[in-house]
Formats: structure tokens, sequence, C-alpha cells
């Protein structure tokens, strides 16, 4: 995917120039895989710009920061600025935002007392599997990677080192001529797309893996089962077998980047009428109506970027 490069960018504590956001080339982050991040939306709304969940996302960043015992030196309402700042900096209204913070240069060696460096920054991002896709739907396939078995790299921590895996199953995907890839779990059982959390709709209820799933608990997944319980459409978290995929009536898979991406295929194998069917087109019509003022924004998730 394309980026056009914003002008700023934040880190560590200041606004700069895009190009001059950078970091040793011995940071611990990049030999070990010790940085933990968040991807975060911005939406224009009817009521100015607004940052969808930011501070639940940013409480996900210091809870993945926790896990691998790195002290980000910055508050949560800090890091809540510095998102603002940046999308205001670069006048950006539909955008995408990346915090991340790394176990930088000091020292040598995998439990090195590093300095936590952070960095916030935001770009202008469309459909992350493409364009058309949330209307047309994607064509998926299981991944012959499996995810990390629980006891090994923690899903529940979005660190970039997990992030190989993810690379794994989606540049497999790609390969293979698929929009995106669904890995299995270490137990044979699903457990969730590269970059998103799935649904299968089977009888107009909705089911989606649980968090044993070696998944990332998506704030996005969140949301759906909230909105879809308020508006009546019952969800169940439950393990399924790899072939509930091509029975199931409906299936779409959910992320930030991915907003809510119906499926109309896996392995090859059509899902419902090949279409977005009448639940997941609802869950998209609930999801996109946040951003429009058609879904009432009952729980305080549009947290606005000019707070005045
Ligand atoms: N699973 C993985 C592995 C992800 O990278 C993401 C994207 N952050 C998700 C699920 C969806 O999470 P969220 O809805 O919080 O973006």
């Amino acid at each position: 995917m394309d980026m056009q490069y914003p002008e700023w960018i934040w880190q560590n504590g200041t606004i700069k120039p895009w190009a001059e956001a950078t970091t040793h080339v011995m940071s611990h982050a990049l030999h070990y895989g010790s940085s933990v991040f968040e991807g975060i939306r911005s939406y224009d709304t009817p009521r100015g710009p607004a940052i969808f969940r930011l501070s639940d996302h940013n409480r996900r960043l210091f809870a993945s920061a926790r896990i691998y015992d790195m002290e980000i030196p910055y508050s949560l309402e800090q890091i809540n600025a510095a998102c603002r700042e940046v999308l205001k900096k670069n006048a950006l209204g539909k955008a995408y935002l990346r915090p991340v913070a790394w176990r930088g240069l000091g020292g040598f060696g995998l439990s090195a007392e590093t300095p936590i460096d952070v960095a916030v920054a935001a770009w202008q991002m469309g459909a992350y599997l493409g364009d058309g896709v949330l209307e047309q739907g994607i064509d998926a396939c299981v991944s012959s990677w499996q995810r990390m078995a629980p006891n090994t790299i923690p899903t529940g921590a979005k660190a970039g080192g997990n992030y190989l895996s993810g690379q794994l199953i989606a540049r497999e995907a790609r390969r293979l001529g698929f929009g995106e890839g669904i890995a299995l779990a270490s137990t044979g059982l699903l457990s969730e797309g590269a970059g998103e959390n799935i649904f299968l709709v089977f009888d107009g209820t909705l089911h989606t893996t649980p968090v044993s799933a070696a998944l990332l608990n998506g704030i996005t997944r969140n949301s759906l089962i909230t909105l879809a319980r308020d508006a009546g459409i019952e969800v169940v978290e439950r393990d399924m077998p790899r072939e509930y995929l091509y029975l199931c009536d409906e299936l779409f898979m959910c992320g930030t980047a991915a907003e809510v991406t119906p499926i109309r295929s896996v392995d090859g194998r059509q899902i419902g009428a090949g279409k977005a069917g009448p639940v997941t087109r609802k869950m998209q019509e609930m999801f996109f109506g946040l951003f429009d003022g058609s879904t009432p924004d009952k729980y305080g998730w549009l947290e606005p970027v000019d707070r005045t």
C-alpha cells in the first residue's frame, strides 16, 4: 500500500519534520522486535474531526508495554494529546494514527534496560485491504502458518515482534492471489486474520473467536459486539473449527485498518451469496454510522480532536 508521508510527526515530546524522526540502527527494537504500538483511526464527523476510541487504544498501548516491562515515559493523557496534536499540525481529518514506543539505544543484550522512545505518526489512509473491498468483499485463504501458541509470545500485546507472524500470513495470502489470510491457532481451531478479527454469521447470530484463540483483543471487535447486542443481535464468543468458515452464511473481518470488510470466499469456496450478506451490511451500517452521526455515540467513543 502506497503511503503519502505527512509533513509533521511527534517524537519524544516534540513535533518535528517527518524526515527528522530517526532512531539509531543499534536500537534494541530493531534487533529484537521490542516495540509496542497502536493503530487508530480518526474520522470527519458532523461535529468535527474525532478519533475513534483514542483512550481505549492508548490504554492498550500501555498494557502492551506493561507486558514487556517497558515504562513509557509519558502519561496516557500526554500520548492522547500527542495524537491530537499530530492530526492538527498536519491538518488531517480522516486519517490513521500510529503511536509506537520502543526500546532504543542503551547497552547490549536481551534484558538491557534501554530508554523507551515514543513517536506518534498520522497520515491519510483509505480502505486497508484495497479500493472497493468494503462493498465487494475480499477473497481470503486459510494460512499455512499458525498463530503463536499462548505460552510462547503473548498475542494480547500489540508488539512489533508479533507482526512477524502477521507478515508471514499476509504475504503468503497476497502471493497466492488472496486479499488476506486467516490463521489457525496452535490448537488447530480458528484464530484471526493477519491483522483483523473475524466474525461468522449463522442463522442471524454473530460468532467470533474468543481471546483465548491466540488473537489480539480488537477494539473494533469489541465495538461491533457492543453495537450488535444493543441492536438485539446475539453474539457468541466461541472456539470454532476451520470448516465453519465454509459453512457459515456470512463472514467478515474487522480491525482499525480493515474496518468492517466482508469476505466473499475462503480457499476458493464462495461464502453465502458471494457478497456482503444482511447481517454484515447491518454491522457496516451501524459501525460507519458512528462517523456520519446516524448511529448515536452512546459510549463516547468519538473523542474530538479539538477539545474546546
Ligand atoms: N488482530 C490483529 C493481529 C491486529 O493487528 C489487529 C489490528 N490492530 C486486530 C486484530 C484488530 O484490532 P483493532 O480492532 O483494535 O484494531
